[in-house]
């Protein structure tokens, strides 16, 4: 197994002489700047002015400074933008900021990993990536608890990288909970398979061909709804609380049998075929590359599939029947 490291395992110490630049305050921005704050770091907030997140950061106590100042008064620069955005971002404010000795800091490998942001040798490359989303990053920690996070070092020129990684992971909370080391390489490449070939695509087009079988074969859609959508999430919670065994010891013994035969034609040979192109080209960066250029020419390809499954029956009826059911989500 791999190790795993806690409080005892990092050194806040390490962060009172170094000035900590979190250069966004979106999702993971205005989580992450928090809690190293509240842990004694000093920290300064980089933003556009103007944008949204600029007057919460000023709310939050922060003083918001352009994004090339907050880099170049910092010891530490952390890149919290939207991914497609930090080249370019990284190249006008921050490239020309960095000094030798500092550290250049991520929270997914992406810019790193497939190249588009080449820092110079004489900083520490690092990564800190908590496995949630900021608002729970924020709310575990001011519960005094952890959400478990990745670390992980491209360059190491101080020789300290990783004893720096690890102790903002302890100023961000995840210490508490744990904290793992990857490589920029796995961790980029498993969540965007992850997403892809199962988190978010493979479950969305699962939920909508279920729904559709149904439908075509004359049920009605409300009932496909609740069938293949609304029952989902019972299925996961108990799955993400006892795993698939502990699922299966609180269905009936029909839905068990059944979900031991068939689960197997539906997720076929073929479908693990597509799974090992997909993983190719995410590892051969061919995904990158796409997506990449689909930015660069104003997302034709992303808004056209939005807008067309925006309006997918599925939808349509979801939200009459969730309005039947606002206790949802108390
Ligand atoms: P967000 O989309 O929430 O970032 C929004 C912030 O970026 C805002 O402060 C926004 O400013 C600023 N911003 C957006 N575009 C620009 C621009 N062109 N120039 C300057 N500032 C800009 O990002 P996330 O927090 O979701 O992601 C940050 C990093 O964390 C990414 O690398 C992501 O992969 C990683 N990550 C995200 C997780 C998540 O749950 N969201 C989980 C783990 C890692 P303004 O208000 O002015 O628009
Ligand atoms: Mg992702
Ligand atoms: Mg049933």
């Amino acid at each position: 197994m791999t190790k795993v490291f806690y409080n005892e395992d990092a050194d806040l110490n390490l962060l009172s002489e170094r000035k900590v630049a979190i250069i966004g305050y979106g999702s993971q921005g205005h989580a992450q700047a928090q809690n190293l704050c509240d842990s004694g770091v000093d920290v300064i907030v980089g933003l556009r002015q103007g944008g949204e997140s600029y007057q919460q950061a000023d709310e939050d106590g922060f003083d918001p400074r352009p994004i090339a100042e907050a880099a170049e008064a910092a010891d530490i620069v952390q890149i919290l933008l939207p991914d497609t955005v930090q080249k370019q971002v990284y190249e006008e404010k921050i490239a020309d900021n960095l000094e030798s000795g500092n550290a250049l800091v991520f929270s997914h490998g992406f810019n790193i990993h497939y190249r588009q942001i080449v820092p110079p040798e004489d900083v520490d490359v690092y990564m800190v990536a908590p496995k949630a989303p900021g608002h729970l990053l924020r709310r575990v920690f001011e519960d005094d608890q952890g959400v478990p996070a990745l670390i992980a070092v491209f360059q190491d020129s101080t020789g300290q990288a990783r004893d720096l990684a690890l102790a903002q992971a302890k100023g961000i909370g995840s210490t508490r909970a744990g904290v793992l080391k990857t490589t920029f390489a796995e961790e980029t490449e498993s969540d965007l398979f992850g997403e892809q070939a199962v988190l978010c695509g493979g479950v969305t087009e699962l939920i909508r061909a279920g729904f559709e079988t149904l439908v075509d074969n004359g049920y009605s859609p409300e009932i496909a709804y609740f069938e293949c959508l609304n029952e989902l999430k019972l299925i996961v919670d108990l799955i993400y609380e006892q795993g698939i065994t502990g699922m299966r010891e609180s269905i009936s013994d029909t839905a068990e049998y059944g979900d031991l035969v068939a689960g197997e034609d539906i997720i076929n040979e073929k479908s693990r075929e597509a799974m090992e192109n997909l993983l190719e080209d995410v590892q051969n960066g061919e995904f990158a590359k796409r997506w990449l250029l689909e930015n660069r020419v104003g997302r034709p390809s992303y808004i056209q599939r939005r807008e067309n499954q925006r309006d997918h029956q599925i939808e349509k009826v979801g939200r009459k029947l969730r309005s039947m059911m606002e206790w949802q989500g108390d």
